[in-house]
């Protein structure tokens, strides 16, 4: 049986991945697909034997589209994990996340190519005290370190009103 992998979710005509992919697809995200295709993807899954397949060849050989033995597993735990060889980043926090041949996660793998992009995110500062609400700042806390540091450096240094979310 054919399935689709997981991260990839099917939008009308259009596959779109969450997340980077491993190279060489690293910032392709979206597959635009035919009619045909369309209609086959909606059918997933489909027997390894179905002669309509061929019109999925394309996709196969991406591995967006996959046999059962090829799905991405969910670990149950963090114990069961599969870590990057360079970073932090596991299929535990990451479901799905794509490693390369050398066990390195899209960002660590493509370090050298975006090291030059720049966030599109607004960079703030100082946090401005918010005189309405019972916060100032909201901060989605894992417990890990950086987040910890975070959520004490808004408190306590910068004395703010934190709403901690887990
Ligand atoms: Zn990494």
């Amino acid at each position: 049986m054919y399935y689709l992998q997981s991260r990839w979710k099917q939008n009308g005509s259009t596959l779109i991945y969450y997340g980077m992919r491993k190279k060489p697809y690293l910032l392709q995200n979206q597959s635009k697909l035919t009619k045909r295709q369309t209609e086959l993807i909606s059918q997933l899954p489909l027997e390894a034997d179905n002669p309509a397949l061929v019109h999925l060849q394309t996709l196969i050989k991406q591995g967006i589209i996959v046999e059962e033995k090829d799905l991405r597993s969910f670990p149950s735990s963090i114990d069961e994990a599969i870590f990057c060889k360079k970073c932090a980043a596991n299929d535990f926090m990451i479901p799905g996340i794509e490693f390369d041949e050398n066990g390195l996660c899209p960002m660590c793998a493509s370090s050298k190519r975006t090291e030059h992009l720049k966030s599109v995110l607004p960079l703030v500062e100082d946090i401005p005290v918010n005189l309405k609400g019972r916060f100032d700042v909201a901060v989605f806390y894992t417990g890990g370190k950086d987040s910890t540091f975070l959520l004490y450096y808004l408190a306590k240094v910068k004395n703010l009103r934190v709403l901690a979310l887990t």
